[in-house]
């Protein structure tokens, strides 16, 4: 979509947006992603994090910041 003077705009939900993907192989179990969260979409199940709430995500990267084995990568999808 254009607008004015060939200013392209990009709907929202064509945007690339990054989210955390857990390296299982790496995760203790620690908890702490899941802990520090501002959006609470991250839970444990099974000792591995997951993000049950993915449409939560707002892409902050303090799960990948905070995690002491770098067991989370953000990721485009
Ligand atoms: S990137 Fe931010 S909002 Fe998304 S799961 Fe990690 S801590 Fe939560
Ligand atoms: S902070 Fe890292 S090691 Fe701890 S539960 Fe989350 S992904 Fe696993």
């Amino acid at each position: 979509m254009t607008t004015g003077k060939n200013r392209r705009v990009v709907e929202t939900h064509w945007r690339g947006v990054e989210m955390p993907a857990v390296l299982e192989t790496r995760c203790t179990g620690c908890g702490w992603c899941v802990e520090v969260c501002p959006t609470q979409c991250l839970a444990m199940e099974a000792h591995l994090p997951s993000l049950p709430r993915p449409l939560d995500c707002v892409s902050c990267t303090l799960c990948a910041l905070i995690c002491p084995a770098n067991a989370i990568e953000m990721r485009v999808v």
